[in-house]
């Protein structure tokens, strides 16, 4: 068994505590011993001297889409072939790893089965990636969110989501996902403005969603949807769907049954689609002026103000979301834990425990994921600079010394241009 030991590190462990110099002894693929101080830990195999560097958990991410390609448009991601599409999402996939996102949750793929396999892929070592749950394809109704067929084109391979109209279409589709393997089943209950369709529109049956909930449930999966109307949200509250994307427009009804059912479930916001549409998307053809034209910044206004109030009452938000856009490209993810602190309220350390404790819960795994405890899984980022005091550090690729999951380096430390930095003795 491999062991690698952590020395001269300030130690943020993903409980809420400060962060306090100390040492961190891998064993295998996990956590086994923590101690405070030097010295303090026998040296076995590898020692890497952290030189004063953050030792926190790997970061998780909320709301992912590796299929989505970094176009403009729903249907542009589409048109990307098949092949083709299935590199992109590994490629995609390594790219988390490299900034410093060790697990995922899928938020729904662009075709029926590149979650799927790219999950399989990354458990089977074939590809590098972040731990992950796949999702299905967004399932949506006859112009709804994701409908993107053309009256004279109605070929199912043309739309991003797949359709479905009624209960008994909506069983044979969730149940062929759930045969392809997937983790999540993703619905889309509200509209997008961006899509032509208002965000507080809410189309689905409670008939749909109750068969997609069942069928899911069944099987021991969960359901996570694209929810930004009152409504919607109350349709997930009401039937269980676990994972509440964006959740803008809940009302104070939405917020007292969320609340009441806050162990239960998650809100992942994908606050930067909000903010970025309205403001950074001109270079595609959506000026400010345009985005509010759409909807955008009323919506960003009012989600700022729903995620407050969420927030004062315990609900689970975390970061991530709906990078792989043009104007947000994959990557940049870790700029997320900035628009909480600077948009939502938060503060740095409540950010960070939401992209690591909760992120573990979120992955099912809170009692061996998300913080540095002994027992652990060993899934760590050695973060030249302390995020607490500059958040924005996680953004920056090159002071991520360190990637290790499941105990093994990702990016090693003693490799690369901070190199030098480290001693590192076999013993
Ligand atoms: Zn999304």
């Amino acid at each position: 068994m491999t062991s690698v030991l952590f020395t001269n590190v300030r130690i943020f462990d993903g409980t809420g505590a400060l962060a306090y110099p100390g040492e961190v002894l891998v064993q295998g693929n996990r956590i086994s011993r923590i101690a405070r101080g030097a010295r303090a830990l026998p040296t076995a195999g590898v020692t890497v001297d952290g030189g004063g560097a953050t030792l926190m958990p790997g970061l998780v991410e909320a709301h992912t889409h590796f299929s989505w390609n970094d176009q403009p448009g729903l249907s542009e991601i589409q048109r990307m072939p098949t092949e083709e599409h299935i590199l992109w999402c590994a490629h995609i996939a390594k790219r988390y790893l490299d900034m410093g996102f060790t697990s995922c949750i899928g938020a729904a793929t662009a075709k029926p089965r590149l979650d799927v396999v790219i999950r399989n892929a990354i458990e089977s070592g074939q590809i590098p990636g972040p731990r992950y749950l796949a999702a299905s394809q967004e399932i949506t109704v006859p112009g709804g969110l994701g409908d993107e067929t053309l009256p004279h084109l109605p070929y199912p391979e043309f739309s991003f989501g797949a359709i479905v109209n009624g209960p008994e279409e909506m069983r044979k589709t969730v149940r062929m996902f759930l045969k392809y393997g997937v983790d999540t089943v993703k619905l889309n209950l509200s509209g997008e403005y961006i899509a032509g369709i208002p965000a507080e529109f809410t189309p689905m049956t409670e008939e749909e969603i109750a068969v997609a909930v069942k069928e899911a449930h069944v099987r021991g999966k969960r359901v996570s949807a694209h929810a930004r109307s009152a409504e919607s949200v109350k349709q997930c509250v009401r039937h269980g769907i676990e994972i509440i994307y964006h959740a803008s427009f809940a009302d104070e009804e939405a917020l007292d049954m969320l609340e009441a059912k806050k162990d239960r479930h998650f809100v992942a916001p994908g606050i930067a689609w909000l903010i970025n549409t309205s403001f950074h998307a001109a270079p595609w053809g959506i000026s400010p002026d345009a985005a509010k034209q759409m909807g955008y910044h009323r919506e960003l206004e009012v989600a700022c103000e729903t995620l407050k109030k969420m927030h004062r009452r315990g609900i689970r938000i975390l970061p991530g979301g709906d990078y792989g856009f043009a104007w947000i490209k994959h990557g940049t993810n870790a700029k997320d834990l900035e628009y909480f602190v600077k948009y939502l309220g938060f503060t740095p350390m409540e950010a960070l425990l939401a992209a690591t404790k909760l992120g573990g819960q979120i992955m099912m795994r809170g009692d061996e994921l998300g913080r540095i405890q002994e027992g652990h899984l060993a899934d760590l980022l050695l973060v030249d600079g302390d995020p607490v005091a500059d958040i924005a550090v996680l953004q920056d690729g090159a002071r991520l010394l360190g990637v290790m999951k499941d105990g093994l380096f990702h990016k090693d430390p003693q490799k690369g241009p901070a190199r030098g930095r480290f001693s590192r003795s076999a013993a």
